[in-house]
């Protein structure tokens, strides 16, 4: 049975939103299901960034005249949007960075300098992106730090007890996503943000598939870093979001040097600007921070739990769809704790020439590793295909790729 605010979504509306997905492909009309890869853009977003370059372009923090002052204002508007958006305390705990990976590599820079020494562990889950793997290894090389792993289990859920076991006394760090890009799969972050913290250790996030899809509360979770992507959340590429509690952020140095963060410069001493500018140095992406503020807008405005259940039906739909249609459909990560995404294998077909030929039929969906080469070495696969649905989709579409996939399944089995 369909929910009242399921059956109330207004996906018609919502459709007509985004210009881009009214286009044919080959003669299809397109479905667009790389939502975790990225996301599309509404037309408020569209038009934001082409209003700020026609009416307010210039430098942010630096002018006494009109335009800068305008453009400060917006740009910190917009930081104060995310900080409500997330529940942070404080808006200078907000950063702009340019996306998730910039900011676990910003973290990841600065804890290196003197606050993760050797023979300091850090924990990072089989289930991570590559940028939250690739930064960790590589402060490990600089300090002598050690990566410790939390394996998963056959449906792709990160095994508890195993974590539980590897936090000891040497845990500095432990580095998680809320919700694999691969697999769909959410993780109970609360519950090990508290043992990492029983623990001492610290605990980044890495939220770049939960932002678009579920409401985050920082100070709820207690989260120490929090980090994602504008180009996720139907914003501009190029921008993205780094949250860290203040008492941190403070006594961490900073990542870059250059203009915009420092207090005072000499050659003999430089001092350094207090939050939030001590972590943005240069010229930030000025239109790509405001513009984050206005797709956080247009998500608010249609409800992020309205958004949250309409996207469960569509897994569910799809997902009973396929298994029905293809006996020899196998989905991995099919746990109950699971976002908007089907990652699958149809036999023994490889997912890059089922991606083509539904490419040719107007569907878009990701095949390969997905940046998660650890979790492909897990399950003995070199990659899955994986359709991720938003808001903006429709059980129409996920017919139309079911029929599609008949098509492909047809031709290569
Ligand atoms: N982490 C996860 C879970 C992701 O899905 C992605 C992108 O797909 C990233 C990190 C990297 O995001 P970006 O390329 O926007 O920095």
């Amino acid at each position: 049975m369909i929910s009242e605010s399921v059956a109330a979504f207004p996906i018609e509306k919502i459709g007509k939103d985004f210009p881009i997905l009214q286009q044919e492909v080959y003669g299809k009309p397109l479905v667009y299901f790389d939502n975790a890869a990225s996301t599309q853009k509404p037309q408020v977003v569209i038009d934001a960034i082409s209003d700020y370059y026609q009416q307010i372009n210039s430098n942010v923090h630096r002018g006494v005249h009109h335009l800068s002052q305008k453009a400060t204002d917006a740009f910190e508007a917009s930081r104060e949007t995310i900080r409500k958006h997330i529940n942070a305390r404080e808006s200078h705990e907000v950063l702009f960075t340019k996306g998730t990976t910039d900011s676990i590599n910003l973290v990841a820079n600065s804890l290196s300098q003197g606050m993760i020494k050797a023979g300091d562990e850090i924990i990072v889950s089989h289930l991570e992106h590559h940028s939250n793997i690739v930064p960790w290894q590589m402060l490990c090389e600089r300090t002598g730090a050690k990566l410790r792993v939390i394996p998963i289990n056959e449906r792709g859920e990160l095994i508890q007890e195993d974590f539980e076991k590897l936090l000891n006394a040497k845990t500095k760090l432990v580095a998680v996503n809320h919700i694999s890009n691969a697999l769909g799969v959410i993780n109970p972050i609360k519950e090990m943000i508290a043992k990492a913290h029983a623990s001492d250790a610290w605990v980044l996030i890495d939220g770049a598939q939960s932002i678009p899809h579920m409401k985050v509360d920082v100070q709820d979770l207690d989260a120490d870093f929090y980090a994602f992507s504008g180009h996720k959340i139907f914003g501009p590429t190029g921008i993205g979001v780094l949250y860290g509690k203040e008492a941190l952020l403070e006594q961490m140095p900073p990542y870059q040097g250059g203009g915009e963060m420092i207090a005072e410069v000499t050659f003999e001493k430089t001092t350094y600007a207090t939050l939030p500018h001590k972590f943005e140095a240069g010229t930030p992406h000025i239109e790509g921070g405001i513009v984050l503020g206005t797709a956080i807008d247009y998500v608010n405005s249609i409800g992020l739990e309205a958004i949250a259940a309409y996207e469960q039906e569509l897994l569910h739909y799809g997902t009973e769809l396929l298994k029905d249609r293809f006996p020899d459909l196998r989905i991995l990560g099919d746990t109950e704790h699971k976002t908007s995404v089907i990652s699958f294998l149809l036999g023994d077909i490889h997912p890059y020439d089922i991606g083509v030929i539904l490419d040719k039929l107007g569907v878009a969906v990701r095949t390969g590793h997905h940046c998660t080469q650890p979790i492909m070495q897990h399950f003995g696969i070199s990659g899955t295909i994986r359709a991720s649905f938003a808001f903006y989709n429709t059980k129409a579409e996920i017919d139309q790729m079911a029929e599609a996939l008949e098509k492909a399944h047809n031709m290569l089995a």
